[in-house]
């Protein structure tokens, strides 16, 4: 087999894995958004992260004696409040966001792999992603499965150890992130923009950003972009490794006590 990506491999393919190797297969869902990243991202710069970061966890748990996994295609829509107005922005209501993933979820897991992980980037799909591990974890996607939920930005705490300053919204943890696992991102220096800043009242969403920051970024400070390209590799393996190493834990500790009950 030489794809790990579900959509590039046969319904032969897939039965030959489940049944022919001792090793628990899973499945990787990569859960973004198609939403304004400023002036360096793209739309799907969420979507791209999530992408990468599946694809890296499961070509490292290619070499794991327990575990293997396969990457879907990935989910691009998600909601964006506060952002629906700015160019190219794609944003669906919370409740469509989180039915579409569960209806996705119970249809893959009629197939018996026996776990899936979401790697989810983008902080509004949180709820969503916490409920369709709940429901796997229920039995109510059809059978009982975990399902390992993994936020991306949880771990940006890492971009601290780089030396970065993570930002929350396509600062420069985003910034890093996508150059290692996508590359191409465009140099912008932020300084010399120089347009009008309003300030955004931290709990009132749905507000237009384009007026109160620059090309709708809502880093503050405004990134670093050279810093963070120049972080990006360091950045990146210290993320792969965590979610890796979060995603055979959390399987671990399922298999050994949960699974029984
Ligand atoms: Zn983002």
């Amino acid at each position: 087999m030489d794809s790990l990506r579900l959509d590039e491999l046969t319904s032969e393919e897939v039965s030959n894995l489940l049944m022919g190797s001792g090793k628990r297969y899973g499945l990787i869902l990569p859960v973004g958004c198609t939403e304004q990243h400023g002036p360096e991202l793209p739309l799907g710069c969420d979507t791209a992260i999530a992408r990468g970061a599946a694809q890296n966890v499961a070509k490292a748990l290619m070499e794991h004696p327990v575990y293997g996994a396969v990457v879907m295609p990935d989910f691009p829509y998600a909601p964006s409040p506060g952002a629906e107005e700015v160019s190219g922005t794609v944003s669906v209501s919370f409740s469509w966001m989180g039915d579409g993933l569960c209806e996705i979820l119970a249809s893959a897991i009629k197939t018996p792999w026996q776990y899936v992980a979401i790697v989810n980037a983008h902080a509004h799909n949180h709820g969503r992603v916490i409920e369709a591990s709940i429901a796997g974890s229920q039995g109510r996607l059809g059978r009982k499965l975990p399902i390992v939920a993994l936020n991306v930005y949880d771990y940006n705490c890492h971009a601290q150890e780089v030396g970065l300053n993570s930002g929350q919204h396509a600062g420069e943890f985003e910034i890093a992130l996508y150059e290692y696992y996508v590359g191409s991102v465009k140099y912008v220096d932020g300084k010399k923009q120089g347009d009008v800043r309003r300030e955004r009242p931290p709990r009132i969403f749905g507000l237009d950003i384009i007026p109160r920051s620059r090309m709708g970024v809502i880093s503050d400070p405004p990134p670093d972009t050279a810093r963070a390209l120049k972080q990006s590799k360091e950045l990146g393996l210290l993320v792969d490794n965590a979610i890796i190493g979060d995603i055979v834990s959390n399987l671990d500790i399922y298999f050994s006590q949960w699974m029984q009950q």
